[in-house]
């Protein structure tokens, strides 16, 4: 027995690990339980993509990434700012550096040996994971009801965090399924829906077979009044990656709402007009495939693109060409599913919530990370909310049970 208190964490990604650790510096006795046989595995998927950690840029510009921040979640990334996630990973031996974009990643761009020096310092903070144990409900005294290898678990804690993710990726283990769980304790969620989602576009088979996989680069992509530049990847049925990512809201809306289409730019950096004279120097004799290549400077992923768009040869006279390049129409044909997509929106409601994530109406419980309803671009906003809103619900915790926790490393922007 232990007269430590004691901490139960209802999922062990990074915003219940997050919270593990702090309470357990702090003195707590904390158990993380996860439906998974191993934990944090959402976490090592980012690490695929380089484990964008956070963004470099100052406090305004990165506050204002978020869609309707909750205030909760803009005061707990006040107090845990992207310097202070830097911090964290320097002191588990894995130093950031900031890439030309301004994100962040740890210089071993991947997760896995941060996870691994975590979960060491974890253990040697008697932690206590416990994998392969799902939470399924709530007892009536109010305790998380769990179902493992062993049947039902129902174990004593003095305070109890939530923290299971959103619904994208569920073979990763967040598959959302405790949305019902939690509405029928009476606790508002708002639905989940894909965010950071890809699009389906009814390609050719030629073109998706040849181009899938293919990344089309230095493009500027607009819908309604949004439009940002970058790059995305061909994809099978689609179009994926960050330039898209940060559409998809926009986009999601109007597809349920009836349709969309997105409006790319293949040369963002050259004017309608320029691109027209440099297409009027072209030969007579060259083949349309040649002067987009020579003239328009177009890999042979956008000069295909560009044949998708205009449903066959696009018209060669110039003035039309260039504005087929400048503004190609890509009808979407609906998002990428909630499965495939890097995050989701909704979550458990702002009203339900103190400053330090306790939910109103069930006393000494807490929730953090993607399951909350707040919504972000990639970039590293992810992780840095999530970490943030684990590090707030961690004091709420301590300060339920009277301890104190361990200064943030940093705070400054
Ligand atoms: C492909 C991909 C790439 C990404 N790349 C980045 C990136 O580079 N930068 C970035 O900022 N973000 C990135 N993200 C998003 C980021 O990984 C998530 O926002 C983050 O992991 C959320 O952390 P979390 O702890 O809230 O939830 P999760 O990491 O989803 O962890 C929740 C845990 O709860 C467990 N769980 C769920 N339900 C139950 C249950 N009923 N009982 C017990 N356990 C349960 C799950 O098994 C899981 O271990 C990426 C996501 C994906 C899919």
């Amino acid at each position: 027995m232990t007269d430590r208190p004691r901490v139960v964490i209802a999922g062990a990604g990074p915003a219940g690990l997050f919270a593990a650790d702090l309470l357990a510096a702090a003195g707590a006795a904390v158990t993380v339980y996860d439906r998974m046989p191993s934990p944090a595995r959402k976490l090592l998927l980012a690490g695929r993509g380089g484990l964008n950690l956070t963004h470099s840029e100052p406090r305004q510009a990165f506050l204002s990434r978020y869609p309707d921040l909750p205030s909760q979640v803009r005061g707990a990334i006040d107090a845990f700012p992207p310097s202070a996630l830097r911090a964290f990973a320097a002191a588990l031996g894995q130093p950031t550096l900031v890439g030309s974009s301004g994100r962040v990643f740890p210089e071993a761009f991947k997760a896995s040996p941060l996870l691994r020096a975590w979960l060491a310092r974890l253990a040697g903070l008697g932690v206590t994971l416990r994998s392969q144990h799902r939470l399924v409900g709530f007892a009536d005294d109010g305790r998380l009801v769990f179902e493992g290898p062993e049947g039902r678990v129902v174990p004593p804690h003095d305070v109890a965090l939530l923290a299971l993710g959103g619904a994208s990726w569920p073979r990763m283990g967040s598959d959302g399924a405790w949305s019902v769980i939690l509405a029928k304790r009476g606790v508002p969620v708002r639905p989940l829906v894909a965010s950071n989602s890809g699009i389906d576009i009814a390609w050719s088979a030629g073109f998706a077979e040849r181009f899938a996989g293919t990344p089309l680069k230095a493009i500027a992509l607009s819908f309604g009044k949004n439009a940002v530049r970058g790059e995305a990847m061909v994809t099978a049925t689609g179009l994926e990656g960050g330039a898209i990512y940060a559409l998809s809201a926009a986009l999601r809306d109007a597809v349920a709402a009836g349709g969309a289409s997105l409006t790319v730019d293949l040369k963002p950096d050259v004017s309608v007009a320029d691109l027209a004279a440099r297409l009027g120097r072209a030969r007579s004799g060259d083949s349309l495939s040649n002067v987009l290549k020579k003239q328009a400077g177009l890999a042979p992923v956008a000069a295909a693109i560009l044949r998708e768009g205009t449903g066959g040869p696009p018209v060669r006279e110039p003035a039309r060409l260039a504005a087929a390049i400048k503004s190609l129409v890509l009808p979407v044909a609906a998002m990428r599913p909630l499965e495939r997509a890097i995050s989701s929106a909704g979550g458990i409601d702002r009203s339900a919530l103190s400053d330090t994530f306790e939910i109103s109406g069930h006393p000494g419980l807490f929730a953090a990370g993607e399951m909350l309803d707040w919504d972000a671009p990639t970039g590293g906003y992810l992780l840095q909310a999530t970490f943030a809103t684990a590090a707030a619900a961690a004091r709420g915790m301590a300060a339920r049970l009277g301890l104190t926790l361990p200064e943030a490393p940093s705070q400054d922007w």
